[in-house]
């Protein structure tokens, strides 16, 4: 059955448009986006797709032509997010349908994320806690802890969360490198190759997209580039970095840390990286957090409010 959300009675001769819910929303997030004349359906029915003027699409919800045959008064569809790969964006704009996605609504809490992971490998927070845990506070002095002030971050690929990281980084008297050869990257940060950027920094964190040219950007010979006890830190997508060869930088102290939220494939099956002490591993989740899922969902509803208005909406995926 579905499950229309609370809209005061309109009294207008103006027509309801409809948001139909496809996967699970949050209704509180949406109302105080929709105008008077607008209603959310969670849990559409096929009476309810009928008349659909708007869908919000969640990751796991498949759009296909079928999907868009149940739908034929809808003007737009609104994917939480930017992956399209279950939506048939080509079918959709053959019926003149646009797809609107949310770029840049995890951009702050990815690039908090890097800071998590940089912080817990430099400050040896996981090896810390199991000496506390376990009674074993006289051994505190055989741990090595470290400092960001001062030393030196390389940020490789220079978009959004890279950009953000570079921001926050100021803050801790962080040093900055950055190469992205795409990008607008800052005179005083700008390094002119991957290899440049490894020699010269102390901490390292991946923002490129994965492509066939980044797939294992960081391979045994890069690691032998980096700096002895560098951390690197990946919120990436996994195929950035060769696994077997970070594993051994890790054991031969090329490597002082290595900080993971992403991996290839997902979820991943076990490496023996991840046994190491100096890792630290996160389920691709720093992302996801409440704030960067209310703030996508709205971004979505937006989009689409802004569609049914005759408006250009920030951003939509191509065919
Ligand atoms: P973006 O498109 O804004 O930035 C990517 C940058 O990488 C661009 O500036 C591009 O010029 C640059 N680039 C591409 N190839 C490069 C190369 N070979 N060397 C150097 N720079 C290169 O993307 P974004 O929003 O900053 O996101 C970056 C990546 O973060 C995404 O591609 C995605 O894989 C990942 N991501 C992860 C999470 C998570 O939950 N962990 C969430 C969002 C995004």
């Amino acid at each position: 059955m579905s499950t229309a959300s609370h809209k005061p009675a309109v009294t207008t001769s103006v027509p309801i448009q409809t948001f139909v819910a496809l996967g699970p929303i949050d209704p509180n997030l949406v109302e105080p986006f929709l105008a008077p004349n607008q209603r959310l359906v969670l849990n559409p029915t096929d009476e309810d797709l009928a008349v659909a003027d708007a869908a919000i699409v969640r990751a796991a919800s498949t759009v296909d032509a079928a999907m868009l045959d149940r739908m034929p008064a809808l003007k737009v569809l609104a994917r939480t997010g930017v992956g399209t790969d279950l939506v048939d964006v080509a079918e959709a704009a053959r019926r003149g349908i646009p797809v609107v996605i949310t770029p840049g609504t995890n951009t702050t809490s990815v690039a908090e994320g890097v800071f998590a992971h940089l912080l817990a490998a430099v400050k040896r927070l996981s090896t810390l806690t199991t000496l506390v845990r376990d009674g074993r506070w006289h051994e505190r002095g055989a741990v090595t802890v470290g400092d960001l002030d001062g030393a030196t971050l390389g940020i490789i690929g220079f978009g959004r969360i890279g950009s953000r990281v570079a921001r926050i980084a100021t803050a801790f008297d962080l040093n900055v490198l950055a190469y992205d050869p795409y990008a607008d990257v800052p005179a005083d940060y700008r390094c002119d190759s991957v290899e440049q950027l490894l020699a010269a920094s102390d901490f390292v964190t991946l923002h490129v997209p994965l492509t066939a040219e980044n797939h294992h950007l960081i391979d045994a010979a890069r690691l032998s580039l980096m700096r002895p006890g560098s951390v690197l830190v990946n919120c990436s997508r996994g195929a950035l970095i060769d696994l077997d060869a970070a594993d051994e930088a890790l054991h031969n102290g090329r490597l002082g840390g290595l900080g993971l939220d992403v991996y290839d494939p997902e979820p991943p099956e076990h490496h023996p990286v991840f046994d190491h002490p100096n890792t630290v591993l996160t389920p691709h989740l720093m992302g996801f957090t409440q704030r960067a899922m209310a703030l996508t969902i709205q971004a979505a509803v937006m989009g689409a409010a802004a569609v049914l208005r005759g408006e250009q909406p920030i951003a939509v995926a191509g065919p």
